[in-house]
């Protein structure tokens, strides 16, 4: 392990991004004002903001954005999905973020509302992120597009292989990169990167890591998006659930931001150079990640 560390340290090109999701108001807005200030010394490639479909939550995404703008010289990319709008209103929004500087889009599909079972189309609006992402492309040929990834395969996917399709088309319509879903499994993220190249998908694929200020509740986040959740993980959290007191809480944290640096490291010394941080709009955790993969403030190490 010291070797590997040792190679860690000599290597200058290893980065991350954060994802973020909207503040509902300006306490929240402050609380991001601040985690990218704290964030900007380990020169994270981008921040992105994720989106919630409807009015207020579209709302949100676009104030969050514009804040961010005005704190941070990151570069801050925009989620957009394209449910329940025409195909013309998602094009709208997707402007109005160009309008509020976004050069970088994250062109998803999205999820069912709450109390439907299966995503069904906007009947004026795009079938899948595929579509969307050819007619982003279309319209401005300089925005980056980032898409979804699933190393377990998205629940909605009839098999592995018409996932990877999936994402082949992604990328054919015009995507420059795919972030991925959580996982917590780092051979189940290997395996599906070969399974991609063998493929043929030869974009940058980089793994989304989900930092857990609250295993519990990313547990229940996991069962909804299907993200396996390994009985190990699980064991190392066993009896902290619930627990208020000051000790359990704190034992929690560092016990979850022990695992996160533990994901980062043996990725990072398998050879991946970019990880796309689920920052739970938290520095602490993504700030630990950053030095454990030695981005140190001005390179000092
Ligand atoms: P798509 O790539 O369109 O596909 C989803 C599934 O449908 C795939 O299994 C695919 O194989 C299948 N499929 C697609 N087209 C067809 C077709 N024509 N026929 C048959 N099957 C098809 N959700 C939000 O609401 N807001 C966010 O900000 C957000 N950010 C995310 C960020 C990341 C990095 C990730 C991994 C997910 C995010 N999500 C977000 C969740 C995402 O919206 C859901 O996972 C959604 O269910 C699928 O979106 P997608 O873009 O992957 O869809």
């Amino acid at each position: 392990m010291t070797t590997n560390f040792r190679r860690l340290a000599a290597r200058r090109d290893l980065g991350v991004s954060l994802e973020v999701f909207p503040a509902r108001d300006e306490a929240g807005l402050d609380v991001l004002r601040s985690l990218a200030r704290r964030m900007r010394p380990y020169a994270p490639e981008f921040i992105s903001v994720t989106y919630g479909a409807g009015g207020s939550g579209r709302e949100r995404t676009l104030a969050t954005i514009k804040a961010l703008r005005e704190a941070t010289d990151t570069p801050i990319a925009a989620h957009l999905t394209v449910v329940g709008a025409s195909r013309a209103e998602t094009l709208r929004e997707a402007e109005r973020f160009r309008e509020a500087g976004v050069n970088h889009i994250v062109a998803l599909r999205g999820d069912a509302p709450e109390g439907e079972a299966r995503f069904s189309p906007h009947p004026e609006g795009f079938a899948n992120a595929a579509e969307l992402v050819a007619a982003l492309r279309q319209r401005w040929p300089e925005v980056r597009i980032s898409v979804a990834a699933y190393p377990e395969t998205h629940p909605d996917s009839p098999s592995r292989e018409a996932d990877l399709e999936n994402l082949r088309s992604k990328f054919e319509a015009g995507a420059d990169d795919a972030l991925t879903q959580f996982f917590f499994d780092n051979d189940l993220f290997f395996d599906f990167l070969e399974r991609a190249r063998a493929a043929g998908i030869g974009g940058e694929i980089s793994p989304g890591v989900m930092l857990m200020p609250n295993f519990f509740q990313v547990k229940s986040f996991a069962e909804r998006c299907k993200t396996s959740v390994p009985k190990w993980l699980e064991a190392r959290f066993k009896g902290l659930c619930g627990k208020k007191d000051k000790d359990s809480l704190l034992t929690h944290r560092m016990l979850a931001a022990a695992f996160a640096t533990e994901q980062v490291l043996d990725m990072a010394v398998r050879g991946v150079r970019h990880f796309h941080l689920y920052t739970m709009n938290r520095p602490h955790m993504a700030e630990a990640v950053c030095r454990a993969l030695m981005l140190a403030p001005d390179g000092e190490m």
